[in-house]
């Protein structure tokens, strides 16, 4: 009995466009073939799916998520990855706080392997720290890191955690911070160095040097800050190195009121990088403060008890809504912003991140206005 499925009747999301009225051959969980319906044909016993019309993209890619409803992506890695999974997400990495100290962050990166597999989104971890800045994020004060970068310290870390890490978010304006960098790399080569809650100046992240320079910015627009310049000349800090730097991505919360980045800071990032280097991440956390007085309204963030900003309760499907709403992008820009640019920024973008032959049979199926109704991991339906 052959292992095919035939997707049909689809708005198929490509990389560059929409081919409408496609559909998706996918076989052994891997995608065949694609193209327009009447051009694609399947074995007689295949499994048919009818998209019923919706837009059909590749499964969300989320790098950035610390946990949602409830669950944490490091501490319930199962429940996590299948309430992400239900919103499309199908590749999430799990995030630690970066206000954990060692043995936290230790006990988060052992549940993480203990799901291995079984948390079947989760594809690996995503460090923000604990070499951060310790003087930016949400309840900044209680992060232990503020020594100086020690061996003692970062290498059982690196030695548990470092072949499942993606990502290492780092300050780059942190002393001593090259040997670290050095040996996280040493144990994973394919690991991707983050700037993340930082003022680094340029001058400091290009002093890291080109083979441990990183790639990626850490929700760019937050958590970051600008060292002061003489005469009260407006600063030039990690934000503006980003988009400054062509082989820099961007990751960006894109909230529905605008508040981690105003609307037309979305606008400014998207014309500094392209909608080739933006990544969509929804910084999710399971934090449960109250929202501060004035933004009583808002319903997709979260925040910490003393009413400070601690990332949102997103899913992507939101955060892909919201990008439309704030910006000229579309839904095809979303969809690359939210699966192929994070596919991309983690090197796994010749495995997943878009609809192409060969690649993992990951697929979202969305209305018009980026509900998703249907999921599909590996070329089985998990949804829908
Ligand atoms: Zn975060």
């Amino acid at each position: 009995m052959s292992n095919f499925v035939l997707i049909k009747n689809a708005n198929v999301v490509l990389e560059n466009g929409i081919l409408w009225n496609g559909a998706i051959l996918v076989k052994d969980g891997i995608i065949a073939d694609f193209g327009n319906e009447k051009e694609i044909s399947a074995p007689s016993d295949a499994k048919i799916i009818d998209a019923n019309d919706l837009y059909v993209g590749p499964g969300f890619v989320d790098i950035h998520v610390h946990g949602g409803s409830g669950y944490k992506t490091y501490e319930e890695p199962i429940k996590a990855s299948g309430y992400f999974l239900d919103h499309g997400e199908t590749t999430i990495l799990a995030t630690p706080s970066y206000s954990m100290n060692l043995d936290e962050f230790l006990e988060a990166t052992i549940n993480v392997k203990k799901a291995w597999g079984e948390a079947k989104t989760i594809r690996g971890i995503y460090m923000e720290g604990p070499y951060t800045n310790p003087e930016y994020g949400s309840l900044s004060w209680l992060n232990p890191w503020r020594n100086g970068v020690l061996e003692k310290d970062y290498k059982p870390l690196v030695d548990e955690a470092g072949k499942y890490v993606k990502v290492w978010s780092i300050a780059p304006e942190r002393e001593d911070i090259m040997p670290f960098l050095e040996y996280a790399r040493e144990v994973n080569p394919d690991v991707v160095f983050a700037v993340g809650h930082s003022e680094a100046t340029p001058e400091q992240i290009r002093a890291i040097g080109s083979k441990y320079r990183p790639t990626l910015m850490t929700h760019t627009f937050n958590a970051t800050g600008r060292q002061p310049v003489a005469g009260g000349t407006r600063g030039y800090g990690p934000d503006e190195y980003c988009m400054r730097e062509p082989e820099m991505y961007a990751e960006l919360i894109s909230d529905s009121c605008g508040i981690h980045a105003h609307a037309e800071m979305q606008q400014l990032l998207v014309h500094c990088k392209g909608v080739d280097k933006v990544v969509l991440i929804t910084d999710s956390t399971t934090s449960d403060g109250e929202n501060p007085p004035e933004l009583k309204h808002i319903k997709d963030l979260n925040f910490d008890e003393q009413g400070g900003l601690s990332g949102s309760k997103m899913t992507m499907e939101l955060a892909c809504r919201n990008i439309m709403t704030h910006t000229s992008c579309g839904i095809t820009q979303a969809f690359k912003m939210a699966a192929l640019n994070p596919a991309k920024a983690i090197g796994m973008d010749n495995e997943l991140g878009s609809i192409a032959r060969g690649k993992r049979a990951d697929i979202v199926f969305v209305d018009d206005k980026f509900n998703v109704k249907m999921v599909m991991l590996g070329g089985e339906m998990c949804r829908g």
